[in-house]
This record gives C-alpha cells, sequence and structure tokens, in this order.
C-alpha cells in the first residue's frame, strides 16, 4: 500500500500557527486526514493524530478517526479503546457509533451491533450528519452513504448468523439505496458472496 509522505511536520505547523487557538477540527487537519484515508495511510492517521491526543486526550474528533484507522488495520482492541474514549466526551455521536457497531462486529459482539446499525437507519440520513454531534458534522450525502452502509453490514451481520432472509432483507434495502444515489464504498459482489456461502 502506497504510504503519504509523513506529515508529522504539517501538523505541527497547523497547531503551531494559531498557538492554541486553531481548533483541532480544523480544515486543514480534516483535509489531511480524509487524504490519508482515500488511500488508505491508515498508519499516516495514527502517526499523525496519537501525538496531538497527548495536548488533549479529550478531543472527541480526533479520538474518532483515531480509532476508525485501527479498525481499518484490524486492530480492534486499540480501535475500541479509541471509540470508547470518544464516546465518553460524546456520546450521542452518530458517526461514533456506526464505528463502534463495527468493532463490535469484528468482536464477534453481533447484537449490539446489529441493533445500533438498525437504531441509526431508524434516525435516518439527517441525523446520521447532522445529530448531535457538531464537530462530526458532515454533508448530507456523507450521511445517506452511511446510512446505506449500515444496511450492507446488516445484511453482512445477518448473513454471519445464518439470519438468511434477515441479510436479503437488507441487501435489498441496500440495493435500494445505491440505485436512489447513496455513494457506498462497500462491495456489493463480496455481500452476494457471502449470502450465496452461506446458504442463499
Ligand atoms: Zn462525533
Amino acid at each position: 500500500m502506497a504510504r503519504l509522505k509523513y506529515n508529522k511536520k504539517r501538523l505541527l505547523q497547523i497547531l503551531m500557527a494559531g498557538r492554541g487557538e486553531v481548533k483541532l477540527e480544523d480544515n486543514a487537519l480534516r483535509e489531511m486526514v480524509r487524504c490519508y484515508e482515500s488511500c488508505a495511510c491508515w498508519d499516516g492517521i495514527i502517526d499523525g493524530l496519537e501525538f496531538l491526543l497527548e495536548d488533549d486526550p479529550h478531543d472527541h474528533w480526533i479520538l474518532v478517526q483515531v480509532a476508525h484507522a485501527y479498525y481499518e488495520k484490524e486492530c480492534n482492541e486499540k480501535a475500541l479503546k479509541y471509540i470508547t474514549a470518544a464516546m465518553r466526551v460524546q456520546y450521542e455521536c452518530a458517526a461514533a457509533q456506526w464505528l463502534l457497531a463495527a468493532i463490535l462486529r469484528m468482536r464477534g459482539q453481533h447484537a449490539d451491533a446489529l441493533e445500533i446499525w438498525e437504531t441509526l437507519i431508524t434516525n435516518g440520513a439527517s441525523q446520521m450528519a447532522q445529530g448531535k454531534c457538531i464537530c462530526c458534522r458532515e454533508y448530507y450525502s456523507w450521511g445517506t452513504r452511511k446510512i446505506a452502509d449500515a444496511k450492507y453490514m446488516l445484511s453482512l451481520t445477518n448473513s454471519d448468523l445464518g439470519y438468511m432472509s434477515q441479510a436479503r432483507y437488507w441487501r435489498d434495502a441496500y440495493r435500494l439505496d445505491l440505485e436512489e444515489g447513496a455513494e457506498s464504498m462497500m462491495d456489493g459482489s463480496f455481500l452476494d458472496r457471502e449470502i450465496e456461502r452461506n446458504g442463499g
């Protein structure tokens, strides 16, 4: 995996520029994280952001980003540690809840994961993108994507558990979201293969 040039220096520049006045959710910081995400450079996010937590261990947005990076690296215990810390700061964060569900699924806590995703779907895309957590607010289109992705995960998790009618139900719901314009990054053919492997 191509790794972006290490950008700790740039992070420090962003912080030093404001001498404490620049919020950590500064747009430049967000853009950098998105840049790392787009190339799946999870170590870049971890290396870049973990040290910022030394100054402010309760920065919710940074905790969520680091938890996400560890999740993508399948370091589930570390991911859980950071998402737990993030949720202690802001429990009603839909982005953190979504990620918590994914981490719980990886730890085999399927029922808990299903419950969280179902609640997020019930609450809808607006709540997902522009709910109570101000620092994690995103565009509405991001909310529609995360809701579609939650349906994908519900299908996959139900398939894991052998609940095939539920797996098919949520796959159909996921596909409908795509037809309606949701821009999911999930692998639909993988989901099809998993459902087929588990008995259709
Ligand atoms: Zn949040």
